[in-house]
């Protein structure tokens, strides 16, 4: 998707345009700093040969001003990789900036925070896959995007919640691990119809002599959908009975089946514009329902979400303008790991 404003250097036209979506999220003297430092941004961006990337979890401002593309993961893996731009400033967290750099290695890749991590990412290292392999030899590795470069080093293919049933079915093969999103995992498993194992969680841990599983999970977990349960479902369908209910496939298994609607954050996206339901709720982080609802005016979203990400919240308009002023943090993989990880990303991007 392309944003409306990215182009746009006039601060007076910039507040404008955000008094229209964001007046009664975003209070106005904020709405005033955040446009002077949003035309700010534009120009400098233009000045240096700079495209910005932002993710539909960043904040609503920010979402609707400097980013000249916006999207999930894999929408902006591609755009990464196709940027003629001599600079990729990445506003969303450290493996999406990573992941850029591993498809376009000659740019300068830029992330504004170094706070800005993932709770899924921290799960799991590259030993812990090294071990994995040494149980399950012979058995292809699925990544999930949401891993550091030197995860996806050890892995045969990467996958996004977009793309990950098709990533999957796409090995042929009766086994797969499938790492580090446990919930992600089990939507999957289910989507596919395979049965899955946790081998952290499962007494035949180390064994791979009776394999009557097809997916060998793990508990990584992102601290912003494991909070959603089925109680909230039910609590916010008797206050409103005719809502529809979209949640992210790192919710768990429950909450997706107890929904109406499970898809990557594109996904919603394209739900909601395509559906007229009397009003939506989204499962996901808390911006990105604050984000649709300012595209989409004319729809009732509810705005009863409480869950921000740490992560993505830690990449601000100030910090994204000092990224471009001063070339900060410059993402830098090693040669290795970048021509292992590199390869495990660009075979996801060529089936999907
Ligand atoms: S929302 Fe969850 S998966 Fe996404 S960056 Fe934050 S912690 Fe990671």
């Amino acid at each position: 998707m392309i944003a409306t404003l990215s182009a746009e250097t006039s601060a007076d036209l910039i507040h404008a345009r955000l008094q229209v979506m964001l007046a009664d999220v975003v209070p106005e003297l904020e709405l005033l700093i955040k446009s002077e430092l949003a035309a700010e941004i534009n120009r400098l961006k233009k000045a240096k040969n700079a495209v910005i990337l932002g993710h539909n979890y960043i904040e609503p401002a920010l979402f609707h001003t400097i980013p000249d593309y916006v999207g999930d993961s894999l929408d902006l893996s591609r755009k990464a990789a196709a940027t003629n731009e001599k600079i990729i400033v990445f506003c969303g967290v450290r493996f999406m900036a990573e992941t850029a750099k591993l498809l376009n290695p000659s740019k300068m890749v830029l992330i504004p925070s170094r706070e800005a991590g993932c709770s899924l990412a921290a799960s799991i290292t590259a030993a812990d896959v090294r071990e994995l392999k040494r149980k399950f030899p012979g058995v292809p590795v699925v990544t999930y995007v949401n891993t550091y470069a030197d995860v996806k080093a050890e892995s045969d293919i990467c996958c996004t919640s977009s793309n990950a049933a098709a990533v999957v079915e796409s090995l042929g093969v009766e086994t797969v691990i499938f790492l580090p999103d446990e919930y992600l995992a089990k939507n999957v498993a289910r989507e596919t119809g395979r049965h899955i194992i946790f081998p952290t969680k499962d007494p035949r841990n180390g064994s791979n002599s009776d394999l009557d599983y097809q997916m060998i999970g793990w508990p990584g977990r992102c601290e912003v959908h494991e909070k959603f349960s089925i109680a909230d479902i039910s609590n916010i369908r008797k206050q409103f009975p005719d809502v529809v209910i979209l949640a992210h496939p790192e919710c768990s298994p429950e909450v997706i089946e107890a929904s109406d609607y499970s898809g990557s954050t594109n996904a919603m996206i394209k739900y909601v514009e395509q559906t007229k339901a009397p009003r939506y709720l989204l499962l996901t982080e808390c911006s990105m329902g604050e984000n649709i609802a300012a595209a989409n005016p004319e729809k009732e979203m509810l705005r009863l979400c409480s869950v921000r990400c740490p992560h993505m919240n830690q990449i601000t308009l100030e910090d994204t303008l000092q990224a471009l002023l001063k070339e900060q943090y410059v993402i830098e993989i090693p040669e290795e790991i970048q021509t292992k990880a590199s390869r495990a990303v660009e075979r996801m991007i060529a089936i999907s």
